[in-house]
């Protein structure tokens, strides 16, 4: 935990131990040795059994399945993963505070993740393992669907690779769906 200050509530994305510390349980996932929380909810410490865990208020079948198309706003990215907010899943929206995480597979020198904080992302639910709601952009129609200029939030329009900024120039290389806009 960092300092003294003991959070009661997690979103996702939130440092919560290290793995000398603890054991990742149900609602979170480990990066670099870090223990990280995938989904909103109340922060659980088991200290006899070193384990921690997020408890979600989400009902199991709330939770989206393998192969649901979800749709959402990128909040954070870490490591080798992108958390995304889900607002729709299978095209109803939802309010449930469900988020995902998007793997990203960063190929040799290539460091960008083709998605930024704030890009609305559609992904295909992979896999769903403790509460945990592991996503890809792999699919044709996977990807960026809307984003803005990360320097100056101006317009951006479609390039070879990816988005370009009509203000600053920025280019930015994304993995856009094929209805980008
Ligand atoms: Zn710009």
């Amino acid at each position: 935990m960092e300092n003294n200050s003991r959070k009661e509530k997690a979103i996702p994305g939130d440092k919560l131990a290290v793995v000398e510390e603890f054991e990742p349980g149900e609602g979170t996932y480990e990066v670099n040795g870090e223990i990280r929380a995938s989904i909103l909810g109340k922060i659980n410490i088991d200290n006899k059994n070193k384990l921690i865990t997020i408890e979600t208020h989400v009902k199991k079948n709330d939770m989206p399945k393998p192969n649901d198309k979800v749709e959402g706003i990128i909040e954070n990215i870490i490591g080798p993963g992108a958390i995304l907010k889900i607002i729709k899943v299978n095209e109803k929206e939802n309010f449930e505070f469900l988020s995902g995480v998007i793997e990203i597979r960063r190929s040799r020198g290539q460091r960008e993740s083709g998605v930024d904080v704030t890009d609305r992302v559609r992904a295909t639910v992979f896999s769903v393992v403790d509460g945990n709601i592991y996503l890809n952009i792999r699919e044709q129609n996977d990807g960026v669907v809307s984003s803005k200029c990360i320097e100056c939030c101006s317009q951006v329009v479609k390039v070879d690779r990816g988005v370009k900024c009509v203000e600053c120039g920025l280019e930015r290389f994304k993995k856009l769906a094929l209805d980008f806009k």
